[in-house]
């Protein structure tokens, strides 16, 4: 790091201690991910804080007048892992259709808190749709959208209906619909200070102010402050870090995480995991979201998948077996090896509805597939099964190693289905069935 001074010992003695452990002591390392200290909020059921795993969540795309494509969609998040799905609440229809989706939803045997998104005029229809205000487990509003003319008072009549119905909020400002009274008022104050601050930081700092403003209004208008999360989303991976490293640091309300306006595919779940992996190291998040942009006619789930590998990359959360493969080289000439990679992982994937029920512990499997002798073996051992592929010019065996010993070589043309069933005989042997909820 600039301007960091590393203290180098003379080469025999740098020799010495590389063979030690002693510059483990001297090292001062920050607990990876130790989450910042929190209030939990409860939002139906589920705690968001520090004293609870980070929370999957998601959003749909359907129009919620339309209430069984949404409640479809809710159902496909909810079974991909989404802990709580958000819908649009954007007009009567909307807010009508809310009750009826529960319905459908808790039909389906889905237990998933449905969270309303309200902009503009979400205090007329929590007021006029009051089993809508029933039906949702959390609502989130913004700030920036609650009308310019009576933003306080709308704003109350939200809480109002909140403190009403015993739920929680979120107080979500967004980067490209900020409170711009407030921005101006604070333009106007930046630009009469002595030295002024740049135009970002005092973006930045309106932003931090109109979310922290707002949930100090939502206290004094009855709310508890543990029924209030906070998000200051932005789209850009610098901006966001900045924005909840401060936001941190200024409150002890439960963080929701997310890159706004993400984008389409790699763009998307790569900026994303950018910034959200940095502050989340820092433990810093409660909830995240990945906002991606679906394909026309893509899987919304996509979303889910990618905040659960974020997650679990960091070591954060387990939710399904991980597949270690190599990336290949030169000494993996053919494709086989990528092809069982991937039958793998599909096999996994389509297995893990069912073992996740009846296998609770599975999602913490690892499983290596590699390419050839040179870390084949050693990232095996490493996995809980891990078979080892025969590269360009080495003999035609695949060494099989379980829980860091080889177990067997396989040989031939069965050599996908024979691996897949010692997988399916590890789990069986080694994550002991579910046992059954009695009445
Ligand atoms: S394990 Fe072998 S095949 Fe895979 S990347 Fe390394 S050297 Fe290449």
């Amino acid at each position: 790091m600039p301007g960091m001074s590393v203290k180098r010992l003379p080469k025999a003695a740098r020799l010495t201690q590389y063979l030690s452990f002693a510059h483990i002591t001297e090292e001062r390392c920050v607990p990876f991910g130790s989450r910042r200290r929190t209030v939990t909020t409860l939002v139906g059921g589920v705690p968001i804080g520090s004293s609870a795993p980070i929370v999957v969540q998601s959003m749909t795309n359907t129009d919620t007048a339309d209430a069984p494509a949404t409640a479809a969609q809710v159902i496909a998040l909810a079974s991909a892992g989404s802990q709580l799905v958000r819908v649009t609440v954007n007009n009567e229809e909307a807010a009508a259709a809310v009750p009826e989706i529960g319905h459908r939803v808790r039909d389906a045997g889905v237990e998933v808190p449905i969270v309303g998104d309200f902009h503009y005029n979400g205090h007329l229809l929590l007021a006029r749709y009051p089993d809508c205000a029933r039906e949702l487990a959390k609502y989130r509003i913004n700030p920036g959208n609650v009308g310019s003319k009576r933003r306080d008072e709308n704003f109350r009549t939200i809480v109002q209906i909140a403190v009403d119905n015993g739920k929680p909020v979120r107080i979500g400002v967004n980067w490209g619909s900020l409170d711009q009274d407030l921005l101006t008022q604070m333009m106007d104050d930046n630009a009469r200070r002595a030295e002024p601050v740049d135009a970002k930081t005092v973006y930045i700092e309106a932003m931090l102010a109109s979310a922290l403003r707002s949930a100090e209004l939502a206290e004094d208008a009855g709310l508890r402050h543990d029924q209030i999360i906070i998000s200051a989303k932005v789209s850009g991976v610098q901006d966001l870090v900045e924005v909840y490293r401060r936001l941190a640091a200024r409150s002890d309300y439960p963080l929701h995480l997310g890159l706004t306006e993400a984008g389409m595919g790699m763009k998307g779940v790569v900026a994303s995991t950018a910034g959200l992996s940095i502050l989340l190291a820092e433990g810093i998040g409660d909830t995240i979201r990945v906002s991606l942009t679906p394909k026309p006619n893509g899987d919304r789930t996509e979303e889910v998948l990618v905040a659960q590998q974020i997650l679990q990359s960091l070591g954060l959360r387990s939710f399904t077996p991980q597949v270690t493969a190599c990336p290949g080289c030169g000494r993996t000439t053919s494709t086989f090896f990528q092809h069982m990679a991937e039958d793998i992982q599909t096999y996994i994937r389509e297995q893990m509805p069912a073992w996740r029920d009846q296998r609770p512990g599975v999602e913490e499997l690892k499983v290596a597939v590699m390419g050839c002798v040179v870390n084949g073996p050693g990232e095996s051992k490493h996995a809980n099964i891990g078979i080892s592929l025969p590269g360009t010019f080495e003999e035609p065996k695949a060494p099989v190693y379980v829980d860091g010993k080889l177990m067997t070589t396989l040989r031939g043309d069965t050599i996908v289905p024979d691996f897949l069933k010692i997988l399916e005989e590890y789990v069986a042997t080694h994550y002991a069935p579910a046992t059954p909820v009695t009445a």
